[in-house]
């Protein structure tokens, strides 16, 4: 017999994401997990049912499925557990739910997921829970902000959009300090370039629906605990009765398998073409944290091990009350990108990029701002494309 549960230490991030979470000798050695479609869960005797006394009991607290995709992203996170979620904005709002109460007070990054600034404008606000904005280049001096019943600092970083950097070790110290948990939304780097955990961070998100999922079909995310704030998750998404559906949690598990070729395609593809747009006359500045001549740079190539595919151009020299004229020309001028939002899929999308709601950040001055995801086609093709934005524009002042 050779000894299948002892995987090598020491793997690497691609060996890791073939093997992770599921033995295939669990299972008379398919290679994928089954589908397991389930609510009920039978008991062989009362005993038995009246102890709780076997792993499964109700599919709302996990399946075989289920828990092989969340042992894939324990894994991969290093997460004490992991739980999962029908979309990656559920898996923010979640965590804030989990630990704010009334009277609490939150941080919360400005360059945040858009429809998350409007969850704790509504819902906690509804609820009682005080919440600030802050810059996110801010780093240690996070701790002016800081009150007595400062509970949660919500990071993201890149920032969606505009893709600030956020010195996330300097914040998690100044935070813990306060005995305040650290929250971060990790879709753009996923966790095989940045372990928020490991730079401190307490709960690690990922809208699966992006990257992991990588084929624009599904919605799903995930929220992993380091170890001490694993409890509490668990108990609030019991509270909940909310859970991911075994097909969406196969196919998730499934896409995780080619994740790490799909990111190294995405990320020297959109390095290229962030590039080459820097040096294209209708072009203001490319905001891309890899590249040199953005503001976060150093702190990226600190803390990073790689860069995705999404990234945003600020076009140049029109007025401000021809910015959006501007950027739909723009973006009627291509066909090889698709005008979409949800990004992580094989296909180019492009789309304007609306700031009007930043508290602290001002939108760029001078134009508008276009984000690109780039996808798995050839980079010739999509430079082609671009070439034809540009000539849709010409003569825009
Ligand atoms: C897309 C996205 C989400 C939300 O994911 P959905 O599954 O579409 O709800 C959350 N955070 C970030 C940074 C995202 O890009």
């Amino acid at each position: 017999m050779r000894d299948h549960d002892k995987s090598p230490r020491n793997i690497g991030p691609n060996t890791q994401l073939v093997r992770a979470g599921y033995d295939p000798f669990e299972y008379h050695g398919f290679i994928n997990p089954p589908t397991v479609h389930a609510s009920t869960v039978l008991f062989p005797d009362a005993g038995t049912m009246e102890q709780h006394g076997q792993q499964y009991t109700y599919a709302t607290r996990g399946t075989p499925t289920t828990d092989a995709l969340c042992d894939a992203i324990n894994e991969l996170e290093g997460a004490a557990g992991t739980i999962l979620l029908p979309s990656g904005l559920a898996a923010v709002t979640v965590p804030l739910l989990a630990y704010l109460a009334k009277g609490d007070h939150a941080l919360i990054v400005d360059s945040v997921y858009g429809n998350v600034r409007h969850f704790c404008d509504t819902m906690l606000a509804r609820f009682g829970v005080e919440v600030d904005y802050y810059d996110p280049s801010i780093g240690a001096a996070i701790e002016e902000l800081f009150k007595p019943n400062t509970r949660l600092v919500h990071t993201e970083a890149p920032g969606s959009n505009t893709f600030e950097i956020q010195d996330i070790p300097a914040i998690t110290s100044v935070a813990h300090r306060h005995r305040a948990v650290v929250t971060m939304d990790n879709t753009w780097a996923t966790p095989l370039y940045f372990r928020p955990l490991d730079f401190g961070v307490d709960i690690s998100i990922q809208a699966s629906t992006k990257y992991p999922a990588g084929h624009a079909d599904i919605l799903m995310g995930t929220v992993s605990a380091n170890e001490s704030h694993w409890r509490r998750l668990k108990q609030a998404n019991g509270q909940l009765g909310l859970c991911g559906t075994p097909d969406d949690a196969y196919q998730v598990l499934r896409g995780l398998r080619t994740m790490g070729v799909r990111l190294e395609r995405h990320q020297r593809s959109a390095l290229a073409l962030a590039e080459w747009l820097q040096e294209q006359p209708d072009v203001a500045r490319v905001l891309h944290p890899a590249l040199p001549s953005f503001p976060g740079h150093d702190i990226w190539k600190r803390d990073f091990k790689g860069a995705s595919g999404v990234f945003s151009l600020v076009l140049k020299g029109s007025r401000k009350d021809d910015f959006k004229m501007k950027a739909q020309a723009f973006l009627d001028g291509l066909s090889l990108f698709g005008l979409g939002y949800s990004w992580g899929g094989f296909q180019s999308l492009a789309l304007h990029v609306e700031l009007d709601d930043r508290r602290i950040l001002e939108a760029p001055s001078e134009g508008p701002v276009v984000r690109l995801q780039i996808g798995l086609e050839d980079v010739a093709d999509l430079k082609a494309d671009l070439e034809r934005g540009f000539q849709a524009i010409a003569g825009i002042q």
